[in-house]
């Protein structure tokens, strides 16, 4: 058994009275006290170290059973700050959320990363507008969370490899020292599994995976509520698996990698090939966006049609794969996709289940993650606020390391 020191003990405390606070929004020190089993005079001082941090205040009185009316102690949502950024190969994703992760500014902007300093410029840029833009004090900012397409090393900040975007051992220091905020690092699907989890679709569920569908396929495996990284912090790269080795070339080097068929890229691909094809005597490029390859799917499109559905096939392929390995309570689709669930969700259910030996739909819950394709980037911020109070709003129980 760990033995823990008494300021241990106190930051401990802290963070549970922040935590409990939060939830229940006002309570009185006595209540805090009994239900956090901590004494009176400890619950005093801390709320007092609070009140003096501006993270709770005096709000009136409640009633009284007999003597002095005992004071209600608020929570100020409000009182800090975090940052949550999403890097994209287009687009890079910037949000300032307050204490119970509303969103009080919201940057997208377009970006072409080439190289690791457009990456770093970029972050730099709109974090100072946003910043700029809410006129919220940088002292009340408590670090940002930096969601990355690829293995991360936390400790050493350092983006390891990102192969869909040609990058290797990009550092993310200079963010710290440039702001002088903590910065904190996480693969995107594991991001996008914290965001549903605290926020979204798999709210307090035990285990659950959360496939993230973009430009390739990332995992986030949550395993008896603790994101599950591995010896090295490599695991979840789900769309490396191989359903075909005879398949598709991937960035990673491999052949038929499960994202060569069933990322959006891949589909992408397909229909945007399939197209040339047709009208291969005419000079045309075609660029197709996936909201229009949904939309002549929706119009009952014969290539849409097609295309789509041998794409779901190869989705619920490696879906099913990871239901045999994990039997997860949900398993919970994020990602540029996100946004069709209308579209999809029936068929891709039907292809899981479908000839399933192992599982029925009773069985494992599949859903569209809830945040939409925010849910990386709301899972970003949600790691400073994470890692200063030990809670993202409801939960303190995932454990990040
Ligand atoms: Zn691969």
């Amino acid at each position: 058994m760990e033995i823990l020191d008494q300021s241990k003990i106190k930051t401990n405390n802290k963070k549970r009275v922040i935590k409990l606070l939060s939830e229940e929004r006002s309570l009185t020190k006595n209540k805090v006290a009994k239900i956090l089993d901590i004494s009176i005079p400890t619950v005093t001082t801390i709320v007092n170290e609070l009140m003096l941090e501006g993270i709770c205040q005096e709000g009136g009185t409640a009633t009284s059973t007999g003597g002095r009316k005992p004071v209600i102690i608020e929570f100020l949502p409000d009182s800090r700050y975090s940052i949550g950024v999403e890097l994209r190969k287009k687009y890079i994703k910037v949000i300032l959320t307050n204490l119970d992760s509303k969103i009080i500014s919201y940057i997208k902007s377009d970006l072409n990363v080439i190289d690791g300093d457009i990456v770093i410029n970029s972050i730099q840029e709109n974090i100072d507008k946003i910043l700029c833009e809410s006129g919220i004090d940088k002292e009340k900012v408590l670090g940002m969370g930096i969601s990355l397409p690829g293995t991360i090393n936390e400790k050493d900040l350092k983006l390891e490899v990102a192969a869909n975007f040609r990058l290797k051992n990009l550092e993310f220091k200079q963010l710290q020292e440039y702001f002088n905020i903590p910065v904190y690092l996480e693969n995107e699907a594991n991001a996008g599994a914290l965001g549903e989890f605290i926020l979204g679709a798999a709210r307090d569920l035990k285990n659950f995976i959360y496939i993230s569908v973009t430009e390739g396929i990332g995992g986030g495996l949550i395993i008896d509520k603790k994101i599950y990284k591995g010896k090295d912090h490599r695991a979840g790269e789900i769309g490396h698996m191989t359903i075909n080795k005879h398949g598709r070339q991937c960035n990673c080097g491999k052949k038929g990698c499960w994202e060569t068929y069933a990322s959006t890229r891949a589909l992408l691909n397909t229909f945007n090939d399939a197209l040339s094809e047709i009208n291969k005597d005419e000079i045309i490029e075609y660029k197709i966006s996936l909201k229009e390859i949904i939309n002549k799917y929706n119009d009952k499109d014969d290539i849409a049609i097609k295309i789509i559905h041998e794409y779901i096939e190869d989705l619920a392929l490696g879906m099913q794969n990871l239901m045999y390995i994990f039997n997860p309570d949900n398993i919970v689709i994020g990602g540029d996709i996100s946004v069709y669930e209308e579209s999809l969700l029936k068929r891709i259910k039907k292809k899981v289940y479908e000839n399933n030996e192992f599982y029925s739909e009773e069985d494992v819950r599949i859903q569209f993650s809830k945040l939409k394709d925010d849910s990386n980037v709301v899972g970003a911020s949600i790691l400073p606020i994470n890692e200063s109070f030990g809670f993202g709003k409801i939960s303190s129980e995932i454990n990040l390391n």
